[in-house]
């Protein structure tokens, strides 16, 4: 049954102009209704976002396949996602990539994911509890870095962790109603280009964590 409507959903992605591959196959081996809440499983593969506990969303499928089909992602590229949510996105990022780094502020959030990604065995994800907005110095540089929560520009942090030729995809707006989904691209001069891609509806991008710091 769920079976039938993934293959509906990727059917419906590929129309909508999700036309690489590479990623449309990404989005099928991931079982999206492993990462939402059981009362929502018959809606698992609708394109739709689908809430996932603490006032978060799961993003919708079109949005995800297109935010990585613009990440025009390498087999052998790090990858940094700030929002770690549910896992869902950086689970079809790791079947592209070499290694995805993924934070969250909130800890509860992420322990599920981890449990989650733990039980996929899906390996190479590895997740921070932390404000994504000071990115992952340790890790850098990152040649793609993918937002998750909407912000009013792109930390100067965070530009400063990408490698010469990298590509960030974010949702850039103040408010939830005026958001764009904008592609920067690292040029050989140094400097970025921006390209405004789509209207986007994210949660912010908001500063700190929650949760407690025990039991860690
Ligand atoms: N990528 C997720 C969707 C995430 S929704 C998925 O596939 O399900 C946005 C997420 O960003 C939320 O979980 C929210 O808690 C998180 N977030 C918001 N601001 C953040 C910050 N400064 N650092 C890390 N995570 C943040």
């Amino acid at each position: 049954m769920l079976e039938a409507r993934k293959i509906r959903l990727v059917m419906e992605l590929r129309q909508q102009g999700i036309t690489d591959q590479a990623v449309l196959s990404a989005i099928e081996r991931v079982p999206r209704e492993a990462f939402i809440p059981e009362s929502f499983h018959d809606q698992a593969y609708e394109n739709t976002a689908l809430p996932i506990g603490h006032g978060q969303t799961i993003s919708q499928p079109s949005v995800v396949g297109f935010m990585t089909q613009a990440l025009e992602i390498g087999s052998r590229m790090k990858i940094l996602e700030v929002g770690t949510g549910c896992g869902y996105q950086a689970a079809v990022l790791a079947g592209l990539c070499r290694r995805v780094y993924s934070v969250e502020r909130f800890r509860e959030l992420l322990r599920s994911s981890d449990a989650r990604l733990r039980d996929l065995r899906i390996n190479n994800v590895t997740t921070k509890w932390g404000d994504g907005g000071a990115g992952w110095p340790e890790q850098a540089p990152f040649d793609r870095m993918i937002l998750t929560a909407a912000a009013k520009e792109v930390p100067k942090v965070l530009l400063d962790q990408m490698t010469d030729d990298g590509i960030i995809i974010a949702p850039i707006g103040t408010t939830t109603h005026d958001q764009s989904l904008v592609k920067f691209r690292h040029l050989p001069s140094g400097e970025w280009d921006s390209e405004e891609l789509w209207p986007v509806r994210f949660v912010p991008m908001l500063d700190g964590t929650i949760g407690d710091t025990s039991n860690q």
